[in-house]
């Protein structure tokens, strides 16, 4: 006789905290055309056309490469990200996207005794990991002033703690001399999350000789317009890498992936070239939001700008930010609000995009300020 109600059924079977977990919320992936996307900082440009060229070798005439499984260590990719950072190829870990990386850490440092650590607010993927692992979590609350708490992530009994840097989703950049604070006092892994380090000031790569518990994570998904591949990695310590090794998928990367991003690292130029373009946009239009609309937002070092909206009554809040993003919604243009945290709720996300699509959403800025 089956069961009349299989879906509690299957339910009970589950693990507890897996059954009452709460999903990660990726930013909107439309699959028709016509929008204009600035929700999830991908880039706004294709990538090197070198990477293209490596995909087409790699596939070749008939595809026969790919009956074959990948390197399983993505041995040559581990060298040239090695040679980029002058570490040794035991000190990078090559993974399927930073995510991928971040889930594997939290696979090696925390569970139910093992707290893991991060800011509010961060990447808010890190809870959503924690949660899969039934692991323990501790979270520590910016200020407005979004300056770094140097002093409780270093007392914290986090094992691991993640600090994404430049934070995501305000942009504030960190410096380079405070990280370095905690980690001369914090007992745990450190993992600094540089995804948007190609966008930054200061990163923090320079601390790994002298500091054995600093792990810092990269991704070609933003500066690389590659977030479709899936390539991210981790520098730190053989120890360390050694233990990502030991859980990891055997073949994680894929051959495509492997090959389009060493393509990628070979082309420097292209990529040094798009990042000051990116940077260019970001800095006018930080200057435009802030002088002309008189809009606080905050100093981007990634490449996007989290702003806080103000209508045309010069009111600020939540209801206002999800207005805007209600408006530009239905002119398919897509950014991203943060409503669930004091801290963001008014403010809205907004990737940089073509020059040509910054001016697509001026106008509608200016036209959410005349409608509203
Ligand atoms: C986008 C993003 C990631 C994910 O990078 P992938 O390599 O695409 O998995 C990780 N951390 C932060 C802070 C991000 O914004």
């Amino acid at each position: 006789m089956p069961s009349r109600n299989p879906k509690s059924k299957i339910q009970d079977l589950a693990l507890p905290h897996v059954a009452a977990l709460h999903a990660y919320t990726p930013g909107l992936q439309p699959g028709e055309p016509g929008w204009i996307k600035l929700n999830t900082n991908e880039s706004p440009y294709p990538p090197s056309p070198r990477v293209v060229e490596a995909l087409r070798r790699e596939i070749g005439e008939d595809g026969a490469s790919l009956r074959l499984y990948p390197n399983p260590a993505s041995a040559a990719l581990r060298e040239a990200v090695a040679r980029l950072h002058g570490l040794g190829a035991d000190q990078v870990f090559i993974g399927n996207g930073a995510d991928d990386v971040l889930n594997l850490l939290v696979r090696c440092f925390c569970a139910p005794a093992s707290a893991a650590g991060f800011t509010l607010p961060s990447y808010s993927l890190y809870p959503v990991l924690v949660g899969i692992q039934d692991g323990r979590a501790v979270s520590l609350d910016f200020d407005r002033s979004m300056k770094l708490p140097v002093d409780a992530i270093a007392a914290s009994a986090a094992k691991v703690f993640f600090l994404t840097s430049p934070n995501a989703p305000t942009g504030v950049g960190f410096r380079t001399a405070d990280i370095e604070a905690i980690l001369r006092r914090f007992h745990g892994l450190l993992v600094v999350d540089e995804t948007y380090a190609a966008f930054a000031e200061e990163n923090a790569a320079g601390l790994l000789p002298q500091h054995p518990t600093l792990c810092i994570v990269r991704t070609l998904s933003k500066s690389h317009c590659l977030a479709g591949m899936r390539v991210g990695y981790a520098l730190a310590r053989p120890e360390v890498i050694g233990l990502l090794d030991r859980v990891k998928d055997s073949y994680n990367v894929s051959r495509l992936a492997q090959a389009g991003a060493l393509a990628a690292l070979g082309d420097p130029d292209y990529y040094a070239a798009l990042v000051r373009k990116i940077k260019a946009t970001r800095d006018r239009v930080h200057g435009q939001w802030t002088t002309k609309l008189g809009w606080f937002t905050q100093p981007s070092q990634a490449n996007f700008l989290f702003t806080e909206p103000r209508d045309r009554a010069g009111r600020t809040g939540p209801e206002v930010a999800r207005g805007l993003y209600d408006f530009l919604y239905a002119r398919k243009i897509l950014v991203r609000h943060f409503g669930s945290h004091a801290l963001t709720s008014s403010f809205l996300r907004i990737s940089v995009g073509t020059d040509g699509a910054m001016l697509v959403l001026q106008e509608n800025l200016e036209a959410w300020l005349k409608h509203a």
